[in-house]
């Protein structure tokens, strides 16, 4: 039976544990990430509840790296302290780059490299609202079309098609890429980062890669969306400095014209009113109340019409 090794990978006192799992057999190699962003600790608990564990492993190798900026995790902070970069903007980075960089660097070179498949579990950290979604990139890289069958059966809400693929990502790291967002911009919600460990088993099974399925296939209904867009790029943005007042729900359904939300000012009086500009689903709310001119504060997604699937795969 094969067993997990960990290891430290150091880093001028920023390394970080690497847990390893081959099963000595042909097979994808996954690679599982907690912590790029340090304030979100549901991946960090979903990471460290499939290292280590007994998994049944009978095809291919699993990584996971459960904390993989400790530096960020210990500071429960987005950016990394040492230079206030943002880990997953900064791949593939480099050996002798910022801090950040050298963290990008070491999980693509010692990490990533021959990686089939990366896991990467987000959540809304402390700024935004998101609902349960899990996201790939679909931006003909991934030959195999893993992703895409990882994020069929992960069992979140939404299934977030991605065509373009944004420079800098952690998901550059490897051509088949998924992450997980969901909610919680505050408190741990222990029920998402269990439905993240529960999601890595459903797609470690999907892959033929378990000797049995470790828990139930989901049985939950997903609405597939799609956007070039990112939680931070395209968003809704105001017009006025002021405090934002939601009107809306993350992952709420919406049409073009409905109020997502306000912004207000000091004596509660609106200022401007937030409205979709298309028909979608509320993909992400700005949680914190103040925002300034120009700030993005609502996303919204689409529906994906591309599916079922038929674009040809190329050769594996
Ligand atoms: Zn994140």
């Amino acid at each position: 039976m094969a067993e997990w090794v960990r290891t430290r990978v150091e880093l001028k006192g920023r390394g970080f544990d690497r847990w390893f799992l081959d099963s000595g057999r042909p097979g994808y190699r996954v690679v599982i990430f907690g912590g790029v962003h340090g304030d979100e600790t549901e991946g960090v608990i979903a990471a460290h509840r499939i290292a280590g564990t007994a998994l049944g492993l009978k095809a291919g190798s699993v990584t996971v790296v459960p904390i993989v900026n400790e530096e960020a995790y210990k500071a429960d902070s987005r950016l990394t302290p040492a230079d206030g970069a943002n880990l997953a903007r900064v791949f593939p980075g480099r050996k002798d780059g910022t801090p950040t960089e050298q963290i990008a660097y070491a999980l693509t070179s010692d990490v990533l490299l021959g990686c089939d498949l990366l896991i990467d579990l987000h959540t809304s950290g402390r700024t935004l609202d998101i609902p349960f979604t899990i996201g790939y990139i679909d931006d003909g890289r991934d030959r195999k079309g893993l992703s895409e069958r990882a994020a069929k059966v992960f069992g979140a809400d939404f299934i977030w098609r991605h065509p373009i693929r944004p420079p800098g990502r952690t998901l550059n790291g490897a051509d088949a890429a998924i992450y997980t967002e969901a909610p919680g911009a505050g408190p741990t919600g222990l029920d998402n980062a269990i439905a993240f460990s529960d999601g890595v088993l459903r797609v470690l099974d999907e892959l033929g890669m378990l000797e049995k399925p470790l828990v139930p296939r989901s049985s939950k209904p997903a609405q597939r969306i799609v956007g070039g867009n990112n939680v931070e790029l395209d968003p809704l943005a105001t017009r006025q400095d002021g405090l934002f007042i939601h009107r809306s729900k993350s992952g709420q359904k919406v049409k073009k014209g409905d109020l997502l939300g306000l912004v207000v000012n000091l004596k509660g009086e609106t200022l401007e009113e937030i409205r979709a500009d298309v028909d979608g689903w509320v993909v992400s709310l700005k949680y914190r109340p103040q925002v300034t001119k120009g700030e993005p504060v609502a996303g919204l997604a689409v529906a994906d019409d591309r599916y079922p699937m038929t674009r040809s795969l190329g050769p594996a």
